[in-house]
């Protein structure tokens, strides 16, 4: 469920009519909506500590939606955080997330960040290859500290979806083995930099159907159980995250009490602290594209393009990963649809949202919102070709914020530079 609903034939974001954010701050603009974020969290919450699953921590996963406003919003109700570079450990310590509650995930992860990390006291570096975990110790030892870490696994499950969003298969680079997992555990145990404190796992996104997860989740727990049978202690279980969200269009997802009641009873009987990872559950259906439609442009064979001001460098998952995104005018006309091709103003083909949608009739003016952006939409968002990176909103109630203001022309300009032997210029 979301707060975007049409309010006086208006499309609103809770008490707030898209038309007015629109006027106040201009288009393309992501706008937010502070009651989804904390329904989605609250939802996953309660689901798993009423199965019993103790007191897990929800660490959002921050490169979904990394705005500090919204993590502000979901820290605020004990959320952590789940990162994977020093610049998201700083969003979320800059949103007051407390560092013990923050997850520091990530293939690649330089010393410079492993340090960082250990300095500000994060609560648990994901190691992912046994390489990295050299090199958390070592960075850990020359600070005289120990890294905790949980050693991420690559279950080698497949759980369908996009190729490229497809984490758990082990022809993927993500995570060890399982039998790598117990050497490597226990290696650790006996290292004077680490401090193992569990076993991770992310076996992809957008995942609708329990089983694949299920199917990790067994092996997980089989993991925890034979580590302990060597003697070696695990607090902690990270299940990732993952869940699919319902995108218009789409199969539909396992709810999040299936998934809290699946984990409870793959996981009877298991102590462990439970973590989780999830982004794009919780913040994918609070949040939304606004754009203008500049003209509509008929060609002479009878397509009709709606042109956009939005483009692919606002929202790149359609040109990504062919993702669809449900458009709605947001002051919808009556009378029969027409089908469109929506695209953006980008001299490339590939900046096309969608083709052959059946929409109500637009006229240049209108405003459209693309449902389900809250993920992987504004953090995915550039520059390309000059065009201003694109402002954030957030609505609680019925007041609007900016929460990342649109750069200006200067802004984008300043922030390049002349070398010297081009400082003249003639
Ligand atoms: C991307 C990612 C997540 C979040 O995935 P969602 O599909 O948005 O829930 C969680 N954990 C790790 C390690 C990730 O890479």
């Amino acid at each position: 469920m979301n707060h975007f609903e049409l309010s006086g034939g208006e499309l609103a974001c809770e008490d707030v009519g898209l038309s007015a954010i629109a006027e106040a701050v201009g288009t393309p603009v992501y706008v937010y909506s502070t009651a989804t974020l904390e329904r989605h969290y609250t939802v996953l919450r309660d689901a798993l500590v009423s199965e019993g699953l103790g007191d897990p921590l929800i660490a959002f996963a921050v490169k979904s939606n990394s705005n500090v406003a919204v993590l502000r919003t979901l820290g605020r109700l004990g959320a952590g955080a789940d990162t994977v570079s020093e610049g998201e450990i700083r969003r979320a310590l800059a949103a007051g997330i407390p560092a013990e509650r923050i997850v520091f995930s990530g293939v690649g992860k330089t010393e410079a960040e492993i340090a960082f990390a250990l300095r500000n006291g994060v609560g648990e570096i994901n190691v992912e290859s046994e390489p990295e975990m050299h090199t958390a110790s070592a960075v850990a030892q020359s600070m005289g500290t120990r890294a905790t870490i949980a050693i991420r696994v690559n279950p080698d499950v497949s759980a369908g979806g996009h190729a490229k969003i497809s984490t758990g298969k082990s022809d993927n680079k993500f995570g060890v083995s399982f039998s790598e997992a117990e050497r490597l555990y226990a290696q650790a145990s006996n290292n004077a930099g680490l401090k193992p404190v569990g076993v991770t796992c992310h076996i992809g996104s957008q995942i609708t159907h329990l089983a694949p997860l299920e199917e990790a989740f067994v092996k997980m727990r089989s993991l925890v159980e034979r580590l302990r049978g060597e003697g070696l202690a695990v607090e902690r279980l990270d299940l990732g995250g993952g869940l699919g969200v319902p995108y218009f269009n789409m199969p539909t997802p396992a709810t999040p009490a299936d998934y809290a009641a699946m984990i409870a009873r793959t996981m009877k009987g298991l102590d462990v602290q439970f973590a989780f990872e999830p982004g794009r559950m919780i913040s994918a259906n609070a949040g939304v594209l606004l754009s203008t439609v500049q003209h509509i442009h008929e060609r002479p064979e009878g397509r009709k393009f709606v042109v956009l001001d939005a483009a692919m460098n606002d929202l790149i998952r359609p040109a990504m990963y062919d993702a669809y995104h449900d458009i709605r005018p947001v002051k919808p006309r009556e009378g029969d649809p027409v089908t469109y091709d929506v695209v953006g103003p980008i001299c490339e083909t590939g900046d096309t949202f969608t083709r052959d949608r059946d929409l109500p009739r637009l006229e240049a003016g209108d405003l459209v919102a693309f449902m389900s952006a809250g993920a992987y939409g504004a953090v995915m968002s550039s520059e390309y070709n000059s065009r201003l990176l694109v402002p954030e909103v957030l609505v609680n109630g019925d007041q609007f914020a900016v929460i990342r203001p649109r750069p200006t022309y200067e802004d984008m300009l300043d922030r390049e530079a002349m070398p010297g032997w081009l400082a003249s210029d003639t």
